[in-house]
């Protein structure tokens, strides 16, 4: 399959001008305000450019024909509660044949959060990373640094509880400690984006993201790269699903290896079969709420007193299976996942896991283990 020519790349001059290179408005008419913009941009238009630029970063780069790149910037108004994606029920889709959003859940990992942003870097290309409120708690410089490359950074709750599975008030304050996590780790207001842990829908909660004026992102293309360390499977998975679907939000989880290993191959490919990457943007910053933040700094008071007393320690998060998970999340949050290290030994593979306990899915041994474990 050959997607049409790559004439949708932002010139140059728009890329390098985008303060001031506007947005041409579209708004559906059953959906949430969503701004596309793109080297076709009405002067007109201008007037609005500064608003969108304060949440955008675009290399010049992504107008390179020989990298991935980026075709277009979508502005997101969350304000509404939106849900995109065309599964579950989803009230937009925005995306046109050959396009896709790269996102990224259950993270940041140093070693594999980096190898993700560094084969993103070199395509020239952005994605949007949902992350766990404990993990970015664990490594809060890891979150700024994805956050300074140019990537739009969303929540994923605080310690990736089911919301499907939870009570409302469990599950709120779970989803609220998760965004207060991600602002205090990135020292300013994260983006409304929000995604469900194990796609577990809660309709309260869906009430909730719109007093919050917050989007939830569903996924049409999984990766399922919990299920493999095998980067070509993962990639293998991916394209296919793409050939019939040809455009959708792909999931990956930039904790896992077969994404580490194999983004960089997917990001080729991609490019190679001529699809498009659309980058989502927020229209506004989401405020954490007080009582939230008190509770989540005090993790962070622990974490790096912890960190400081012994930066080798073997911290460790473990994520509580639910009883009744039914989404394609499920496997990779059964997981045992250690939070990030400042030390670049934090890649190493860690020993197979111990067989002695019956799990429902493997475990993939270069996670490490839970502390004591
Ligand atoms: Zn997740």
């Amino acid at each position: 399959m050959r997607l049409a020519a790559r004439h949708g790349h932002l010139t140059t001059a728009f890329a390098l001008a985008l303060a001031t290179v506007l947005a041409a408005a579209v708004t559906f008419a059953t959906g949430p305000s969503v701004r596309a913009q793109d080297s076709s941009a009405e002067p007109a238009a201008r007037a609005e450019a500064n608003a969108l630029s304060e949440n955008v970063r675009v290399d010049a780069c992504a107008s390179d024909p020989s990298r991935l790149g980026l075709s277009r910037i979508v502005e997101i108004d969350s304000t509404d509660g939106p849900q995109f994606g065309a599964n579950h029920g989803a009230t937009t889709d925005f995306l046109k044949d050959g396009e896709v959003v790269l996102t990224f859940d259950d993270g940041p990992l140093r070693h594999n959060t980096r190898n993700v942003l560094k084969a993103l870097a070199d395509h020239c290309t952005k994605a949007t990373f949902f992350m766990v409120g404990r993990m970015a708690a664990a490594d809060p410089a890891m979150v700024k640094e994805v956050a300074e490359a140019g990537h739009s950074v969303g929540s994923h709750t605080w310690s990736h509880k089911n919301l499907r599975a939870n009570s409302f008030a469990k599950g709120e304050q779970d989803f609220e400690m998760g965004v207060s996590a991600v602002n205090r780790a990135l020292g300013k207001e994260a983006t409304p984006f929000f995604r469900f842990p194990y796609l577990g829908d809660n309709r309260q909660i869906g009430e909730h993201l719109k007093t919050r004026h917050m989007s939830a992102w569903w996924v049409d293309v999984d990766s399922k790269d919990y299920l493999t360390r095998d980067p070509n499977v993962m990639v293998r998975r991916v394209m296919s699903t793409l050939a019939v679907k040809r455009k959708g939000i792909i999931l990956m989880h930039d904790i896992q290896r077969s994404t580490a290993g194999g983004i960089r191959m997917l990001l080729d490919q991609l490019h190679d079969k001529g699809f498009k990457v659309v980058h989502i943007v927020p229209k506004a910053t989401v405020q954490s709420l007080a009582e939230y933040d008190s509770i989540v700094a005090k993790s962070f008071s622990t974490k790096a007193a912890a960190a400081a007393a012994n930066p080798l320690a073997d911290r460790s998060i473990v994520w509580t299976a639910p009883k009744h998970a039914t989404t394609d999340e499920t496997a990779a949050a059964q997981t045992n996942v250690r939070p990030a290290k400042a030390s670049p030994q934090d890649a190493a593979p860690a020993k197979a896991p111990a067989k002695s306990k019956p799990q429902p899915v493997e475990i993939l041994p270069w996670q490490p283990q839970p502390f004591g474990y």
